[in-house]
């Protein structure tokens, strides 16, 4: 080491001077702090299931990932799935992977916008159930009240935003008489007309009539909810 007494574990650099390692900020640091963070985490696991369904393997250490050419891009999903509320980011993986859209995209409108779509049709009725339970559970909580009574606080903008988001699934609603009476009783004819071309009830209705197990299992879980 000679006169070096201070090296940067991150990055290697060397110092002489303490009062100059103090100073010291480099990349390397940066990264690991986010690598570190909650978003890091979670940016890892996500690295993790992509991994799994694009090149089918399971192992991707720690390093490998912070010194992919992916790092950055995961962080930026993260954000980016905590800002739209993104319906199960593992399923929008999976689908990233099956139509070859590489990660560098994943946070492009249109990207977004093609998983929307995908969400209500390829999503299996359970997933979408789950997705609308936690959505309401989450709304709720932050509220302190109770599940059942959740049309009494939500506005019809609120629904039409969860609506776009893909955050509740017409599975739920349109088997609730509490939501059916929120959209006759709480909307403008304008707010109804946005609705129902989000939700297209004839498309559900058909899917109902093909899936009697689904519907039966919808259905319960409206009654469990008391919606
Ligand atoms: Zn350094």
């Amino acid at each position: 080491m000679g006169d070096y007494l201070y090296r940067c574990d991150y990055c290697l650099a060397r110092f002489k001077s303490e009062k100059r390692f103090m100073k010291h900020h480099c990349k390397e640091m940066d990264k690991e702090s986010t690598f570190k963070s909650l978003e890091g985490q979670a940016a890892h696991l996500f690295y993790k299931a992509w991994m799994k369904h694009k090149h089918h393997t399971t192992t991707t250490y720690a390093d490998s990932f912070k010194q992919s050419q992916y790092f950055n891009q995961f962080v930026k999903f993260v954000e980016f799935a905590q800002k739209v509320h993104l319906p199960d980011p593992n399923s929008f993986i999976e689908l990233m992977v099956k139509h070859k859209i590489d990660p560098k995209f994943w946070t492009h409108p249109d990207a977004y916008g093609k998983y929307l779509e995908w969400v209500t049709r390829i999503l299996p009725a359970k997933k979408l159930i789950e997705i609308t339970v936690n959505t309401l559970y989450d709304i709720t909580d932050e509220q302190e009240i109770n599940v059942r009574d959740v049309f009494t606080i939500v506005a019809p903008n609120d629904v039409i935003q969860l609506l776009q988001q893909r955050r509740i699934s017409p599975w739920i609603l349109l088997n609730s008489k509490k939501f059916a009476a929120f959209f006759r009783d709480n909307t403008n004819s304008e707010e109804r007309v946005i609705m129902e071309s989000i939700i297209n009830p004839e498309y559900w209705t058909k899917r109902f009539e093909a899936h009697p197990d689904d519907l039966k299992y919808a259905k319960d879980c409206v009654a469990a909810l008391e919606l």
